[in-house]
């Protein structure tokens, strides 16, 4: 199963019905935007459809699964806040402090 570069999760590769490649979640999900319409290939469904399609999978009408895109899920689009300067400084001070007590002591 091929992982995202960004955060590590399995995805799996599908291409558009525009011939855009798209990582999706591996599994199903009941909030999914794209169906499968062939091998490898999804097409994104518009709300409306969705909830017909939503509608025909819980009457059994179709085994056809909605599959969510994985920037949906990504943990690594969530970018960290950068470390201010003085919270650097004040964390090296901390992480120097035994040593500087260790030199005192000997
Ligand atoms: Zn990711």
């Amino acid at each position: 199963m091929a992982r995202c570069a960004e955060c590590g999760q399995p995805i799996r590769w599908a291409t558009t019905t525009n011939d855009a490649p798209i990582p999706l979640m591996p599994s199903s999900d009941p909030e999914g935007v794209y169906l499968f319409t062939g091998p490898g290939v999804v097409r994104h469904l518009p709300s409306w459809e969705r909830e017909r399609h939503r509608v025909a999978l819980a009457a059994g009408e179709t085994q056809r699964q909605l599959f969510l895109p994985h920037v949906a899920e990504c943990t690594a689009r969530k970018d960290p806040e950068p470390v201010p300067e003085d919270t650097l400084a004040r964390l090296q001070r901390i992480i120097d402090a035994p040593k500087a007590k260790g030199a005192r002591r000997a």
